[in-house]
């Protein structure tokens, strides 16, 4: 199925590892013109050897200068930008609420949620002169679901969904379709840490902790970053053109986190 894509200029955040370097790839497959962004300069090297068709740019999405210099590279580098998607995120903590440092809550919610806040504000007047503008924010399972020990990344991405919802309705008289994206337990070694985590915050073992991430979910494997990926390149595509302001689930039917 051609998506019809060709030349779309778009920008992916922390876009160098994961589900964010698995998204601009997909793109740039489609014929999409790539930036990505990205803390993490070992990886940032490896892309631009691996896809040296993408450019690039070190920002750290919570820092409002580090943003504001990414977006003027972004217009230098694609002179315009028909996609944001805001995928950069932290695990957050690991622990109840009274065991958490303040320090780590106001970092979770600086990078996965107010960092793309950070981002949407500069590109929406950029995406107001595209004609087929949307933007993908990157939420979870956990923004649908409670997620004992895991407090601060929750309310972040439960955050991202008002936020979607928000723009979505507030953008949408611009032709800008807004939706987030829930993945559930994604393949890679964050999910690994995270249970590794969890293991011992509950001291269980790796194994027993894996079992029990899965007894809610309905198709016991974990999520392919790919599949996110495609779901991401659709949505970004103009055959989603009505569809806006939803929160679309990549997660084998996740009904509980635990
Ligand atoms: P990952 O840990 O594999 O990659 C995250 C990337 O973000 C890394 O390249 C890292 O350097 C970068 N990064 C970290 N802090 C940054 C910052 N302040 N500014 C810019 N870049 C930064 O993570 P992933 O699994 O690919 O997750 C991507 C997104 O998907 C995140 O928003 C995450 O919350 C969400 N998500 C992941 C899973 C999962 O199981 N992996 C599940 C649900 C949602």
């Amino acid at each position: 199925m051609d998506l019809q894509m060709n030349g779309l200029r778009v920008l992916v955040t922390a876009g160098a590892n994961g589900i964010g370097r698995a998204t601009a790839r997909a793109f740039a497959a489609e014929g999409a013109r790539v930036h990505i962004c990205d803390v993490d300069l070992a990886a940032l090297d490896a892309m631009a050897k691996s896809d040296s068709g993408m450019t690039q740019s070190v920002c750290d999405v919570s820092d409002r200068d580090s943003v504001a210099r990414l977006f003027d590279e972004v217009t230098k580098t694609l002179g315009g930008l028909d996609c944001l998607v805001n995928n950069a995120g932290i695990a957050g903590p690991t622990g109840r609420v009274d065991e958490i440092t303040v320090e780590d809550w106001d970092r979770c919610i600086a990078v996965d949620l107010t960092g793309q806040f950070n981002c949407a504000r500069l590109a929406v007047p950029m995406l107001k002169a595209s004609k087929n503008a949307s933007m993908v924010n990157l939420s979870s399972q956990a923004g649908k679901h409670g997620f004992p020990l895991r407090s601060p990344y929750a309310a972040a991405k439960w955050g991202v969904i008002g936020f979607t919802k928000a723009l979505s309705a507030e953008l949408g008289e611009f032709g800008i379709r807004v939706n987030a994206i829930c993945p559930g337990l994604v393949d890679g070694p964050r999910i690994q840490s995270v249970i590794a985590n969890k293991a011992r915050s509950m001291n269980v073992s790796h194994e027993e902790m894996t079992e029990r991430m899965f007894a809610g979910v309905s198709i016991k494997e974990f999520v392919n970053p790919n599949d996110i990926a495609k779901q991401i390149v659709f949505l970004a595509s103009p055959f989603a053109r009505t569809i806006s302001g939803q929160e679309v689930s990549v997660c084998g039917d996740t009904r509980m986190l635990s």
